[in-house]
């Protein structure tokens, strides 16, 4: 055991008594490792065990404690021996059941012998039972030993018994009790006393030990001022880890941008449309950092559609004005090209080279491109991941674009930039998402950049039309496509499937293309889904591009953002599976064109009222904003994108959902703690976060 000198709570979990290597391993998997953790380990839910039931008073459902004597014991033979035994107290009788027994225990369980019981009451046949309770042979019904507290039942992983962990959790509050100078409180008692939250051993207290008043349904309820006080450290701890990014890239050196006024009015004059306002303030906003001898770090938020890559497109003029490179960089090969394709055209007359790489370009064409990145005669080169593989190297990298930002998470932001880093001068950084984030959101999960918002789509685009129809009119809607196909124009048809599994998402589109195919003889189908390989899908969907294909029977893989104006009518099926952002997302392929276009969201029925409602927002907004807002509220942020997909904001006990009022109040205290007390801001994070990141290492 540790000394005392020594704070027990930064040791491997296995310096704890009872703690060996075998259960140390099968805490880690809990992400518990050192002792700290088990204090941020919380309980599902609670039992009662201090007090003894009247067993007249039970019923089925309820865990709790009894007392009695046994009446009787026996042995059935059903399919398999059972070990039944007849417990009572003055009030009435209960059966306890046991499945697994030995010898010992049938002798043990003699008529007469008094017992405490644990266990779950089920109504069975033969009346009110508990099958293999957790029991205690007394000497008499006095000696029956209540708690004194509620007894927490914590989430626990195979192998472990939920004794242990109790046990190491009530020893390191133990010691935490006994040598309270360790177990420090990093929050400000300012911000103690502002939002009412008790100090840090009394919240951990509260919901490890806690009270008689209290119980399971106050704990889930979740705004137990024990429970939110941690939630929000965790949640501070969260944001000052990505801050503390921020910082440290504001020290580092990046080249300043500055533009070259003929080239950007060639640029522009250039461009098919004049830019929309809230283009022109994205631009300014980006002009104004890239003229920064410090690395941008900025994130544009738009709409599918809200012109985007334009705005990149400028940024990279900057760049390329001043002498750097430019990196830009799409999720997938398809995107790759559109954005090529969109940049060869805009600076087309400008004499700037611009070169491609993915996985597909091989030998010498790919050789060619590296040479020309690293002797700097490639000045934009666009690709996919492979942009950034170890053979890739820049001449002078100055500004990195990335598209659809929401595949990335934060750990391949940093790496990105560390691998453009080049003798101390750090590229500038620019990421694009159509995955609009509610605000406050947003503020903690992209703490470490600033954000841009485009929230104005191009004048002229006609609105979607939406409507929500029953799955009962499915003819109706097959010979609506028909004529829509007749008269030259393409569909999507979106099949949706809310289990996991990826296979029967497949089969599924599989079986609609079949059923309208044949239902639809002269049109040409097409099908993509996740399980293609990537090659097989760009070809798919090169082919719907080009009009080869005239429906497109898709599974949600078609979310990204690739353009076929001709396409303007969209089914989605079973739209009440799926959350509104998402909706909103694969809406976002249609509307592109200058034809008006259609989205049926066609459900099944019955539909909830609840579902109605939530469809209804879409077919009355198409402000991606508010859309993200209200699935919040309806729904949870897991099932939000953005958060679900980057992957990058796990928490121990902070519930995004459940928690979102406290998030401003998050932002504040954390830059309150960040000027007056720098010195918690460290020890914090590695509380909360560990010390495995390198989010301090930019
Ligand atoms: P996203 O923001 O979804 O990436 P894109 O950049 O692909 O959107 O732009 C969508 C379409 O709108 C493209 O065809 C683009 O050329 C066009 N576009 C962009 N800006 C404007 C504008 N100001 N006026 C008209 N069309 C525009
Ligand atoms: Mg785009």
């Amino acid at each position: 055991m540790t000394s005392a000198n020594t704070n027990l709570l930064y040791q491997p979990v296995n310096s704890l008594t009872g703690i060996g290597m075998q259960s140390a391993e099968k805490l880690k998997r809990l992400g518990i490792s050192r002792v700290q953790d088990l204090l941020f380990h919380l309980p599902l839910r609670y039992e009662d065990r201090t007090r003894v039931y009247p067993i007249g008073s039970l019923h089925s459902e309820m865990s709790v404690l009894i007392c009695g004597t046994i009446e009787f014991t026996e042995v059935t033979h059903g399919s398999r021996p059972t070990l039944v035994c007849r417990l009572s107290d003055e009030t009435g009788a209960i059966n306890l059941r046991f499945f697994h027994f030995n010898p010992r225990q049938q002798s043990q369980l003699a008529p007469g012998t008094v017992l405490s019981c644990f266990g779950e009451i089920r109504y069975s046949y033969m009346g009110l039972e508990i099958a293999h309770p957790e029991y205690q042979i007394l000497s008499s019904p006095e000696h029956c030993q209540t708690e004194t507290h509620l007894t927490p039942v914590y989430p626990l992983t195979e192998g472990l018994h939920q004794s242990t962990l109790r046990k190491a959790i009530q020893q390191t509050l133990t010691f935490c009790l006994k040598h309270p100078e360790f177990l420090i409180d990093w929050l400000p008692s300012k911000i103690l006393a502002r939002f009412n939250y008790p100090d840090l051993i009394t919240a951990l207290l509260a919901i490890h030990t806690p009270n008689e008043q209290f119980t399971t349904e106050i704990f889930l309820a979740g705004d137990l001022p024990a429970l939110q006080r941690l939630a929000f450290e965790e949640l501070i701890a969260h944001f000052l880890s990505l801050r503390s990014v921020k910082l440290t890239s504001n020290s580092k050196f990046a080249p300043p941008l500055l533009a070259h006024q003929p080239s950007i009015d060639k640029f522009l004059s250039g461009l098919p449309f004049t830019l929309t306002n809230a283009q022109q303030r994205v631009i300014q906003e980006i002009s104004d950092d890239c003229a920064k001898a410090k690395p941008m770090l900025r994130l544009i938020q738009g709409d599918v559609g809200s012109g985007k890559t334009v705005v990149a497109a400028y940024a990279a003029l900057l760049a390329i004005n001043t002498g750097y490179q430019v990196a830009v960089m799409a999720p997938t090969e398809l995107l790759a090209e559109q954005h090529l394709r969109n940049f060869q055209i805009w600076f087309k007359d400008s004499g700037i080279r611009i070169h491609y790489l993915s996985g597909q370009i091989k030998g010498k064409i790919r050789l060619e491109a590296l040479d020309a990145l690293a002797d700097g005669s490639a000045q934009i080169i666009v690709g996919t991941h492979a942009l950034f593989q170890e053979s890739v190297s820049f001449k002078q990298l100055g500004l990195i674009i990335i598209d659809e930002q929401h595949r990335f998470g934060v750990h391949q932001r940093m790496a990105l930039r560390n691998k453009g880093q080049q003798a101390g001068i750090w590229p500038h950084q620019l990421i694009m998402t159509a995955t609009p984030i509610p605000r406050t959101l947003a503020m903690l999960q992209y703490s470490d950049l600033d954000i841009s918002i485009i929230n104005e789509l191009p004048p002229g685009r006609i609105p979607i039309q939406t409507s929500v129809i029953s799955a009962e009119r499915r003819q109706e809607v097959i010979e609506r496509i028909q004529h829509w196909i007749e008269q030259g124009r393409q569909v999507y048809w979106v099949c949706t499937l809310i289990e996991e599994s990826e296979i029967l998402q497949c089969e599924a589109a599989e079986k609609t293309a079949a059923m309208l195919t044949a239902a639809l003889p002269n049109t040409r189908v097409g099908l993509i889904h996740g399980r293609l390989k990537s090659a097989d899908k760009d070809a798919v969907m090169q082919g719907f591009i080009q009009h080869d294909l005239d429906l497109l029977v898709a599974t949600t893989v078609i979310e990204v953002g690739v353009d076929v104006p001709n396409a303007n009518l969209m089914i989605i099926e079973n739209p009440e599976r799926l959350g509104l952002s998402q909706l909103h997302q694969l809406r976002g392929r249609i509307g592109r064109g200058s034809s008006a276009s259609y989205c049926l969201l066609m459900y099944q029925t019955p539909l909830s009222n609840a579902s109605k409602q939530r469809l209804s927002i879409l077919r009355e907004s198409q402000d991606g904003f508010l859309i993200a807002e209200k699935d919040l509220q309806l729904r949870g942020p897991g099932e939000i994108m953005g958060t679900r997909q980057t992957g990058q904001m796990q928490f121990r006990i902070a519930n995004i959902v459940r928690d979102t009022q406290l998030l401003e109040q998050v932002k504040e205290s954390a830059e309150l703690m960040l000027s007056e007390t720098p010195e918690a801001i460290s020890p914090i994070i590695k509380r909360w976060i560990g010390e495995s990141t390198n989010y301090s290492e930019v």
